[in-house]
């Protein structure tokens, strides 16, 4: 998927390592303080994250009614649930949920840019804004989830959702086999964000 844009293999540490000689500078220069920093590290470590995208799936698996309320009015259910302030804060504006099901497998892209719901699934992966993961999702999602690892059968549908700044998307997985008699909080630690975004399907933990 990157060979028309070669991305370095050492891309993340030296992302990580510009933007630690950012910081120390605006810090330095007094612009940012490591306060704010600070700040906006905790809020995406336990006020928006997939941790509550999880939550929301593992309610949607033991609630069949639960589901179909998140489907129709996905704002308006995920507020039914004790979960952080501010899930209808930044990016978290117009959040709709697709659910799998035995005939339909949903993607998640944004052809324009990135846009992803941040409140339920923290922020996007590089990979989600990169132009030819983009182009070829609507063009070819077989394909792409492919390469996934995920082969959907050709009885299968399989919907791509454009997410925008009018409406962001995230998935309902299929709840994997050997679950029975699971908490919701054993369900919720199975859900992983490539599974909220449909380039991965939720592990059968064994049984
Ligand atoms: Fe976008």
């Amino acid at each position: 998927m990157t060979d028309l844009f070669q991305f370095d293999k050492d891309r993340e540490a030296s992302s990580a390592a510009k933007v630690r000689a950012l910081e120390a500078l605006l810090i330095e220069k007094g612009v940012l303080g490591s306060d704010s920093v600070d700040a906006v590290l905790q809020h995406f470590e336990t006020m928006a994250g997939p941790f509550n995208g999880a939550k929301i799936v593992a309610r949607a698996w033991v609630d069949p009614d639960y589901k179909k309320r998140l489907v129709a009015d996905t704002p308006k259910a995920i507020a039914e649930l004790d979960l952080p302030v501010g899930m209808t804060g930044a990016e978290g504006e117009h959040m709709a949920a697709v659910a799998n099901d035995e005939d339909v497998h949903n993607l998640i892209i944004c052809t324009l840019c990135s846009c992803y719901p941040w409140p339920v699934l923290g922020l996007p992966p590089y990979w989600y804004k990169d132009p030819v993961f983009r182009a070829r999702g609507v063009r070819e999602p077989r394909a792409v989830l492919r390469e996934f690892g995920i082969t959907v059968p050709e009885t299968k549908e399989v919907k791509v959702w454009d997410s925008s700044a009018q409406i962001r998307w995230f998935v309902v997985p299929e709840r994997p086999a050997n679950t029975e008699g699971f908490s919701e909080e054993q369900l919720a630690s199975l859900v992983t964000p490539e599974s909220m975004m449909g380039v991965a399907l939720v592990a059968a933990p064994a049984p």
